[in-house]
């Protein structure tokens, strides 16, 4: 699905109701981009509102990324994956990996 989106085969909004996921805009810490955590079934991605649409739209893709790979999963629904480093890395290698 995420190959779908970075292809321009899908839209945002439809990866999003495809993952059952809500998207929120945040005023966080500088520092911190974004983060995604699962609850009740549904994944929320919060996205620093201090952002460029650029920086938005990657850090959108990476936590996508996340869902995509199970992350929240595998480790206790309340992680915010972030954290993690292994995790981190595991996320933006699938994605250049599909950018390939
Ligand atoms: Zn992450």
């Amino acid at each position: 699905m995420l190959k779908d989106l970075l292809n321009g085969y899908c839209t945002q909004k439809e990866i999003l109701s495809w993952y059952n996921a809500n998207l929120s805009y945040v005023v966080l810490p500088k520092g911190i981009y974004g983060f995604v955590f699962n609850y009740k079934g549904i994944y929320n991605i919060i996205v620093n509102k201090n952002l460029s649409q650029y920086k938005r739209r990657r850090i959108i893709i990476h936590e996508l990324a996340h869902i995509e790979l199970d992350h929240l999963v595998q480790y206790n629904k309340d992680l915010f994956a972030f954290f993690i480093q292994d995790y981190e890395d595991e996320a933006d290698r699938y994605i250049k990996e599909i950018l390939k």
